[in-house]
């Protein structure tokens, strides 16, 4: 267990002192239905979505506490993951001045924020093997870090991090630790959620886009402390989660089953596909996979990414990233599609 985390020292100065928007009918919501709502001028006749949303999502909020056995006070709900990581920014690190730590090849959208926000991205790549070189980031954190952000499982490489890297990073490192958990559904491994109470400096994020299947509703879903929780809820904008979004969502949060068949089948899927890729010739190397994509590492990347959209399949190729040349990242789909694909890859020549 680590001491507490400090959020004076590391939170934007200028975001510990901002009043967040108040919308009046928060304080009124809790006397129930039985009050008259003519504070915020909509139209008051019925069409499911005539009313703003819940700011700060309750019930939604509520169900994913169950759920996940996590009070409410440490949940936070975005316009997807990519709300989230950009308020993770905005409230932490002073443009121009502050930096940030990644490990590529890894999740585009980091050094994207990074470059929206005016933070510095000091990438420190992972090795040859796609795992994390704990000596090299321990060696490279300047005073001006506010975030190291992991992604495990990794995307584009598919494979989870050693869970004792992270831990090394995690003690030694005081200011915030994102784990981007966007594929921790098809994986064996344990969530990092779990370790919460331990790390007061951790956040860790998930998203109801890949193995829910809702990546057209845009929800993300952070845990962390409730001081970090806070100051996200500070600085959102006041409808962040629309009315349709937070009544799909629990829709969907009660089909676990239906949820945990489709895992399953992905991953079925996914192992289905590496016997046909392995007995491609111009396939070199595939790589284990705790997602819902494979990366493969072919003879040449643009001439068989370009063969495969000829045939139809669009994957995603990933050569320019560091130590990626000629590689394709393979979504896994339906049984149907996955047997398109394996017979194209058989096809091509
Ligand atoms: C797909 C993905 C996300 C999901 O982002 P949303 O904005 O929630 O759809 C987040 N992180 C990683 C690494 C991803 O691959």
């Amino acid at each position: 267990m680590k001491p507490g985390f400090n959020i004076q020292k590391w939170a934007r100065l200028s975001v510990l002192g901002l009043k967040p928007y108040a919308s009046a009918r928060d304080e009124f919501m809790s006397k129930g239905g039985d009050m008259v709502f003519l504070d915020a001028n909509e139209n008051p006749f019925e069409t499911a979505v005539n009313r703003y949303p819940d700011p700060n999502q309750s019930s939604l909020k509520a169900r994913i506490s169950d759920l996940r056995g996590i009070q409410p006070e440490k949940i936070f709900l975005g316009n997807g993951s990519d709300e989230i990581l950009d308020l993770l920014f905005r409230a932490f690190c002073e443009p121009g001045k502050d930096a940030i730590l990644t490990m590529p090849p890894t999740f585009g959208m980091y050094k994207v924020l990074a470059g929206l926000n005016q933070v510095e991205n000091i990438e420190v790549p992972l090795r040859p093997d796609f795992e994390i070189d704990v000596e090299a980031v321990l060696e490279s954190i300047p005073s001006t870090c506010k975030m190291i952000m992991f992604c495990s499982p990794n995307n584009p490489t598919g494979n989870s991090f050693s869970p004792d890297s992270i831990r090394a990073i995690l003690n030694s490192f005081e200011g915030l630790v994102v784990i981007d958990e966007a594929y921790i559904d098809f994986s064996a491994n344990d969530s990092w959620l779990f370790q919460l109470p331990k790390y007061p400096n951790l956040i860790v994020t998930q998203t109801l886009s890949k193995a829910y299947g809702q990546a057209g509703i845009r929800l993300g879903i952070a845990y962390a402390d409730p001081q970090i929780i806070e100051l996200l809820h500070k600085i959102k904008l006041p409808y962040n989660v629309n009315v349709l979004t937070q009544q799909w969502a629990k829709e969907r949060l009660e089909k676990q089953d239906k949820i945990a068949a489709e895992v399953k089948e992905i991953i079925s899927e996914r192992e289905k596909l590496y016997p046909v890729l392995n007995a491609i010739s111009w396939v070199e190397e595939t790589y284990p996979s705790d997602a819902n994509f494979i990366l493969i590492r072919v003879d040449d990347g643009d001439k068989r990414y370009h063969q495969l959209i000829e045939h139809g399949i669009v994957v995603r190729n990933r050569s320019t990233q560091k130590h990626c040349a000629n590689t394709l990242r393979i979504t896994i789909g339906t049984p149907e599609e996955n047997q398109l694909i394996r017979k194209i890859l058989k096809e091509i020549r």
